[in-house]
């Protein structure tokens, strides 16, 4: 990341991420139609059918819509199944402040010198970096849920989410007393799917529809895209319709594993983070003082630890994908 990006990470808000592919799929010829709920699937055909009635048909469609994916649903019907979205017994206060809003200096030169904060402690813990050149700083607040069941968000009672951090570091109070209000979100996940791709070879799954995570290695969004860069990656690859069945397949080959696997890892960061105190938590505070402000060490963060840093942030899709139709080229 640093040798490629010229730093360690790069932190954006979702609302620029939404434009900036937005503003490149329109200039690549895709037309975006906002307002077009999908109410069914027709797997046969292949089409959509939208909310409004109308019926859209495509060579391919792509399952984009999220964790409660209403093409997951359609998806696992055809096959006598279904599942719903599971609670991980986490949830996260989410909050934004402005700089223009911060009045305390030190709190504001956090702000606005971009970096990424981490909090951690017993069953919590805290992320906060500056998005948009330091005017924004996000934060988030990782504890347990205490959500009723069925509850996917709800707003938060301040007091009750400060008194959570009482005895953390003060300048993390410090920035929680800048808040005004606050929304309790649910994480939820789901089982892996058998596959990503149908019989046909004509819908295929990417991001939050296939493979939602626990948010604690800030890989929900990024697999996402490197889902739909890959995928773009193997259709672009095509010279004819014939291939695509082989293009899906190889598409799933290079994603649904790794997709998988950042799941895993995002519950495993969530054992190393969230110790509770003792033994095994005082072994973990030794081994990460003792290498901090190292980089090459084994740190008990995938964020630095070298055994999975490589491969989680510093995966190139259209290295990879290129790599791939050279060893195995699209058949059909
Ligand atoms: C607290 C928190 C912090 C996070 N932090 C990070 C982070 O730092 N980095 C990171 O990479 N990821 C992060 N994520 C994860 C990230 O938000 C998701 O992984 C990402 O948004 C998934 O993208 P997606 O396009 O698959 O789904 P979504 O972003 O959920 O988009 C789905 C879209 O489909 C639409 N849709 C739904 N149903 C239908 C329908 N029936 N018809 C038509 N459209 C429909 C929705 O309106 C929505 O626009 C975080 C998540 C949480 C909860």
């Amino acid at each position: 990341m640093r040798r490629k990006y010229g730093a360690p990470f790069w932190d954006l808000h979702r609302v620029d991420v939404q434009r900036a592919l937005a503003s490149r799929a329109t200039q690549l010829g895709a037309t975006l139609r906002l307002g077009s709920k999908v109410a069914h699937i027709d797997f046969e055909k292949p089409s959509v059918k939208l909310e409004n009635g109308e019926e859209v048909e495509a060579d391919l469609i792509v399952a984009a819509d999220g964790l409660w994916s209403k093409c997951r649903e359609n998806f696992l019907a055809t096959m006598g199944k279904s599942d719903s979205p599971l609670p991980t017994g986490d949830l996260a206060y989410r909050i934004v402040l402005n700089l223009h809003e911060v009045e305390d200096q030190e709190l504001r030169d956090w702000i606005s010198k971009p970096s990424c904060q981490f909090w951690i402690g017993p069953g919590a813990h805290v992320v906060a970096y500056s998005l948009r050149d330091g005017e924004v700083f996000n934060l988030v607040l990782l504890v347990p849920d205490d959500l009723p069941e069925g509850v996917s968000r709800q707003p938060g009672s301040l007091p009750e989410m400060k008194s959570i951090f009482s005895a953390w570091d003060p300048i993390l109070t410090r920035f929680l007393d800048c808040v005004s209000s606050v929304d309790k979100w649910k994480l939820m996940h789901r089982p892996e799917l058998n596959t990503w791709i149908s019989p046909k070879s004509n819908f295929a799954f990417i991001g939050d529809s296939a493979h939602p995570m626990l948010p604690y290695l800030a890989q929900g969004a990024n697999s996402s895209i490197e889902d739909g860069a890959v995928l773009g990656n193997v259709l672009g690859a095509m010279s004819s319709r014939e291939q695509l069945p082989s293009a899906l397949r190889l598409y799933e080959k290079l994603r649904k594993k790794r997709g998988e696997t950042i799941v895993k890892e995002t519950f495993a960061q969530r054992h190393d983070f969230h110790m509770q105190d003792g033994p095994e938590q005082q072994k973990r505070d030794e081994l990460m003082l003792s290498q901090l402000g190292r980089i090459s060490s084994k740190f008990p963060s995938r964020w630095q630890c070298p055994e999975v840093q490589p491969w989680l942030y510093g995966y190139d899709a259209l290295e990879e994908t290129t790599a791939a139709l050279r060893e195995t080229p699209l058949s059909g």
